[in-house]
């Protein structure tokens, strides 16, 4: 008898249920609750909504915050800032939406709790950049948790959900998840009406420089596995810009952030020789991508382009001047309390290494690729736009609702908004419940049903793994290498070494072309039949079995956009070495695509940028 015949399940149903209680779950659940006040609202957690997601540890600084209150930025000012950050290709309608919601969101942090610093000379939010402001934010999950966890009808932590569910009523329709108790081994039917994923970036998909047994150590969040792109692409939710991955420059080993180094400390970079380099780069930088280098401020693709280039040159290390600030016994403080409340690991590196950044400029370097809708880039499920501003080519249904019916997402899910951080992601969240409410509410008796055959299929695959390995470790007779199984750390690492190697990573410079591209996507196609034979030997390994195959898919998805964009738009981040120029002429358009789970196959399509802010 199969293991998983044994395994318990459990039925949960739900009018809404949000996948993932990070920032944009949290504030999904939290709206859904408002505006859905009899309604079944479950959130389904793979950790604890304590402290999960990529504020686990904390932040030090909420990145956007318009300050309309005093009159310090309109919504219209953040829509361009992303736009000239992502060299023109943004969902303008998304972005507005969330500028226009999030100084709310801000407003209901600091009453709920969180400290936020205030200029003593204006009593206003301390401003570290023209979006950010600085919080004492050790506390700031636990504290935007404690509200969805009121709102929730139940919170469902130590669950991962592996996929969603569809209704067999209607084609096309979503009615639920399944996954399983990391802890209890039990597996779980959420039948739903609406389901709001919200299930965070991705990272480890790209070989990190972290090595050995330092590889948790990762700028994003290591756990976050990409199950926000899998899910939905799974039953066939249409992505955008999914070639739009992130590249970081942070202070090296420890992925330190520079936000509040740069902004507020006011340090600035040099080269190895002690001198300023971005203005070497100009010219030839402009001969890649046009006038885009002359925009203010330079968008970050390009700043880490010049980086690049310099250290292609022999002129590294670059560093970070944080002598000079650090004189000042309260930007020295600033300095390192900006690590202890969100990186401390950044402040063991130096301390490791007899850095002291008042006596010692510190090393910066540039981050492996990240996918995520979030930061400074948008990957994402292409999403329908808000009634009263979306063009009508983005408008299929409810807002943020995805290609899917009754699918919905926010955060790092939804591709097109970039710049929506910490705090765009709840509002974000709570754009995507309103409208779930709404949809749920129109449903009236046309409910989704379940099919028996698809849960019990799913139950069957999921636990498989744990199979594998209980029928194959006899085979062993030292070591972890099974002539029939693979483990998944096993995986990851091939899965990273492909991306690393055949679609820009760290190793190749971040520069790919199509034959390494076409390559690449027969090494995942290999890794993805290999992926049948995973093999776990507990709850914990199960988890990773299913992390993997999450970001396996994504990264093909990664993969076959890179290949459908001939062009470089984002020098920095990647580049094609057989179009290396940003061409505006062909490709000032997103770049969509859709994995049809019959045939296996990715359909690739373009679709128009509109720009509906002057
Ligand atoms: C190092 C770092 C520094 C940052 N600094 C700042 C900053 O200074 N200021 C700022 O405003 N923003 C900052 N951000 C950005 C901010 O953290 C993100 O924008 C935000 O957390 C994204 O919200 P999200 O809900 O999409 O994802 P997350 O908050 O990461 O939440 C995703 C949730 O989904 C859960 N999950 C994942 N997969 C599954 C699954 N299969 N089943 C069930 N649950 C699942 C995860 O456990 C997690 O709880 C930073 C991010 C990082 C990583």
């Amino acid at each position: 008898m199969g293991l998983f015949t044994r395994r318990k399940t459990v039925f949960v149903d739900s009018d809404v249920l949000v996948i993932g209680g990070g920032m944009a779950g949290c504030g999904a659940t939290y709206e859904a609750r408002y505006w859905g006040r009899d309604l079944n609202i479950v959130c389904v957690e793979k950790a604890n909504i304590e402290r999960s997601g990529a504020v686990a540890q904390g932040l030090y600084a909420i990145n956007t915050y318009m300050g309309m209150q005093w009159d310090e930025n309109q919504p219209e000012d953040h829509v361009r800032y992303a736009r000239n950050d992502l060299m023109g290709l943004v969902r303008e309608d998304l972005g507005y939406d969330i500028a226009r919601h999030v100084d709310s969101c801000v407003h209901m942090f600091e009453e709920w709790g969180l400290p936020m610093m205030r200029n003593p000379e204006t009593g206003r939010y301390q401003r570290e950049g023209k979006w950010q402001i600085m919080i004492h934010g050790e506390s700031y999950k636990p504290i935007v948790a404690e509200a969805a966890r009121k709102a929730a009808t139940k919170v469902y932590n130590r669950i991962m959900v592996t996929h969603l569910l569809m209704d067999k009523t209607k084609a096309g329709r979503v009615a639920g998840a399944v996954g399983f108790n990391v802890r209890t081994g039990d597996f779980y039917v959420f039948r739903a009406t609406a389901v709001i994923v919200t299930a965070g970036g991705a990272s480890h998909i790209y070989q990190p420089r972290s090595v050995g047994e330092g590889m948790g150590r990762t700028w994003y969040a290591p756990w976050s596995s990409a199950s926000a792109y899998a899910l939905p692409i799974l039953v066939g939710a249409k992505m955008m810009q999914m070639e739009n991955r992130i590249v970081l420059t942070r202070f090296k080993d420890g992925y330190g952030p520079v936000g509040a180094y740069f902004l507020h400390l006011k340090t600035y970079t040099e080269n190895a020789y002690g001198n300023e380099y971005e203005s070497n780069w100009y010219e030839s930088t402009k001969e890649i991508v046009g006038d885009y280098i002359d925009h203010q401020p330079v968008p970050t693709c390009l700043r880490n382009h010049a980086f690049l280039e310099e250290t292609k040159a022999g002129r590294g290390p670059i560093r970070m001047v944080t002598k000079e600030a650090f004189k000042d016994p309260h930007l020295e403080t600033v300095g390192w309390e900006n690590f202890l409340g969100m990186t401390i690991a950044q402040a063991v590196v130096w301390a490791s290494q007899n850095i002291d950044p008042k006596h010692t400029n510190p090393e910066l370097t540039t981050s492996e690729p990240y996918v995520m809708g979030s930061h400074a880039t948008c990957s994402g499920a292409w999403a329908s736009g808000p009634e009263d501003c979306a063009p009508a080519e983005y408008q299929w249904g409810y807002n943020r609702m995805m290609t899917v019916d009754g699918l919905f997402g926010a955060g790092d899910t939804i591709g097109g908004a970039a710049h929506k951080f910490s705090s765009g992601s709840f509002a974000e969240g709570r754009i995507a419940a309103k409208a779930a409410v709404n949809y749920v509410n129109d449903q009236g008796n046309d409910q989704p049903q379940v099919s028996e055959t698809e849960y019990e299929d799913l139950k069957k695959a999921v636990f498989q793994p744990l199979e594998n390995y209980t029928i194959g470790r006899n085979e062993i007779v030292a070591g972890t290498v099974s002539p029939s199984y693979l483990l998944p750390l096993h995986g990851l690492q091939r899965l990273e070494k492909i991306m690393d190697e055949y679609v820009g990573g760290i190793g190749s410079h971040y520069t790919t072309n199509e034959p390494l591209l076409t390559r690449g996507l027969e090494l995942l196609d290999m890794l993805r039949e290999d992926l049948n034979f995973l093999g776990a030997e507990d709850l914990h390994q199960l988890q990773r079995a299913w992390e993997l195959k999450h970001r396996l898919i994504a990264s093909e998805s990664v993969t076959h956009h890179t290949m459908f964009r001939k062009e470089t738009r984002w020098p920095g981040y990647y580049y094609r070495a057989d179009h290396p120029k940003l061409d505006d002429t062909n490709w000032h358009c997103f770049t969509l695509s859709r994995f049809d789970r019959e045939s296996g196959n990715w359909k690739m399509e373009k679709a128009p940028v509109y720009h509906i802010i002057d």
